[in-house]
């Protein structure tokens, strides 16, 4: 068993606006947002003034301690404010994907049974559609401003008192992000407040951050890696975050010149375009300290040759998931220069490791030699919504919680991910759970049976491989048939990329099936080609 070599932090006892914000009136003036595409700017002290005016104004609407709010937006400076205000209010908030489809937002208000939305004008006719067809929702709220809704802005001016909810932080939920895990369907991971506070006093000996510090917040809030690194980090130490709605090389460039970007918070798609694309030669990033990847697996020699060629320093990893509040492993800041290539860290503070054999996961691997990485700690989340089956599957009776990766660890402590024994794809960092893209293709009437597998791209992308059994009606259906089929349907990060037409999905007798069969087929395949 790993433990970690960091002095363990009592769990932290507060709701999550609490932990973050219970500071803020110490910094003040300080921006603690800037709107990177416009320059609006929110300090310290309106963030938590306007926090809790929200706050006011949900209870007012009818808010109330354990209802779920949907939080379907872009990158915004309101982002934040919603959050907080709601959790403040007693609600539990589900983070949604701004692109998700109408059916994929439909899904997961059904199954959070979330009762209010907070969205942006350009998605609300998606939310609304949504919203009817689920039934449930009492009402919609716009961060902007739309007809017919009352926008985050007006209500600041609602005269309503401050709600006194009462919250307990070892058991109530702050966040309900949606993962599918190490198999099946996406599923509402249970983040109560005390899980995503201790993470971030776990993180902070190691990630020190605070006023005079500017993070480049682009990679989505949604996501518990923005919701953590670019929003709950940042905001509880008093630094700067410049928001970004989308990611584009130039103007992500220019921010960092124009705010003067010291930490940058990436996903290795980010590192790829700073190694590789022209246009990153243009730019002064010499305020840049701090460059941590994480969400997906980076290759060592791209991290090498993005640092090298932008005089940045060296490009660290952390690890982690959504089910782990999210993260168990990180590059110390302090020694970023020193850490061995490849590594995705340390363990942080408060967390034990076990690396356990893929084939009997009662017996723990000798250091240095892969197996799947168990963890426990107050980081692991409460559970699966609704999933006590799923939830059991994943974590054991004493409390450790297996994470579908496969790593070693050497004799300093330094972990490195290999290979991952879930199902899950990670398109860009995002995830693609291949059960639900199994399931969509099973609608199409032309296809009999379908298995989807993750396939890394020549530009080191993973993206979906579709292999597929053709109905006996459809004997002519084609790829491009197959791949629109999916398109049409789904957020475009889920697209499938590949198709495999093949004649059975091979399944073993229980019904499962047989992933790596399926790997083999495709690297046959590549060599003949
Ligand atoms: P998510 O719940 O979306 O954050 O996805 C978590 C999964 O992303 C992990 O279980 C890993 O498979 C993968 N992941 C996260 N960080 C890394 C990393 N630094 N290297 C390799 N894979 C990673």
């Amino acid at each position: 068993m790993f433990r970690s070599e960091y002095a363990d932090v009592p769990p932290v006892e507060l709701p999550i606006h609490e932990a973050v914000l219970g500071h803020a009136a110490d910094f003040g003036d300080t921006p603690a947002l800037i709107d990177g595409t416009d320059g609006t700017t929110l300090t310290y002290e309106q963030l938590d003034r306007f926090h809790r005016r929200l706050a006011a104004a949900f209870a007012d609407a009818g808010v109330r301690k354990g209802d779920v709010l949907a939080l379907h937006s872009p990158n915004t400076i309101a982002y934040p404010t919603a959050f907080y205000a709601a959790t403040r209010a007693g609600a539990t908030v589900t983070t949604v994907h701004p692109l998700s489809t109408l059916d994929e937002l439909a899904k997961q208000l059904r199954d959070s049974g979330a009762s209010w939305i907070v969205t942006v004008s350009p998605l609300l006719e998606t939310a609304r559609t949504a919203a009817e067809r689920v039934g449930g929702v009492r009402e919609i709220f716009v961060c902007d401003s739309a007809p017919g809704h009352r926008s985050l802005i007006d209500m600041l001016a609602v005269a309503a008192p401050e709600p006194a909810v009462d919250i307990d932080p070892a058991t109530d939920l702050a966040a309900l992000p949606y993962s599918s895990g190490t198999t099946g369907l996406p599923k509402g991971v249970m983040l109560t407040h005390r899980s995503i506070a201790t993470n971030l006093a776990q993180l902070e000996p190691v990630m020190p951050s605070g006023p005079g510090d500017r993070i480049l917040a682009v990679l989505p809030f949604f996501h518990i890696y923005g919701l953590t690194a670019l929003m709950n980090a940042p905001l509880r130490l008093g630094a700067t975050v410049v928001v970004l709605p989308r990611f584009d090389l130039d103007s992500y460039l220019k921010a960092i010149v124009e705010h003067r970007i010291t930490h940058l918070y990436v996903a290795p798609p980010i590192v790829l375009a700073l190694a590789k694309h022209p246009a990153a030669d243009r730019y002064d990033l010499s305020t840049v300290r701090h460059i941590l990847s994480a969400a997906a697996p980076l290759d060592a020699k791209l991290a090498v040759a993005c640092s090298a060629r932008l005089g940045l320093p060296p490009v660290v990893q952390g690890y982690g998931m959504t089910e782990l509040s999210p993260c168990s492993h990180l590059v110390p800041l302090a020694q970023a220069a020193d850490a061995p290539p490849g590594t995705v860290g340390k363990l942080i503070a408060g967390t034990e490791m076990r690396i356990v054999s893929l084939d009997d996961p009662d017996k723990d691997v000798p250091v240095g030699e892969p197996g799947e990485v168990v963890i426990r700690g107050p980081q692991v989340m409460k559970g699966y919504l609704g999933r006590p089956q799923a939830t059991a599957d994943m974590i054991d009776a004493d409390g450790w919680l297996y994470t579908g990766d496969v790593a070693y660890c050497d004799a300093d402590g330094w972990l490195y991910v290999v290979d991952r024994v879930k199902e899950l794809i990670k398109y860009k960092g995002f995830q693609v759970a291949p059960a639900e893209l199994e399931a969509l293709l099973t609608t199409h009437p032309g296809i009999a049976d379908a298995a989807v597998i993750g396939h890394y791209n020549d530009d080191g992308n993973e993206v979906p491989h579709a292999f597929v059994v053709r109905h006996p009606t459809a004997p002519d259906l084609s790829e491009s048939e197959v791949m629109m089929y999916v398109a049409e349907r789904v957020a475009p990060y889920k697209r499938v990329r590949h198709v495999t037409f093949i004649a059975a999905v091979p399944r073993a007798a229980s019904g499962k099936i047989l992933r790596r069969e399926l790997r083999e087929l495709r690297e046959l395949r590549e060599l003949r080609e």
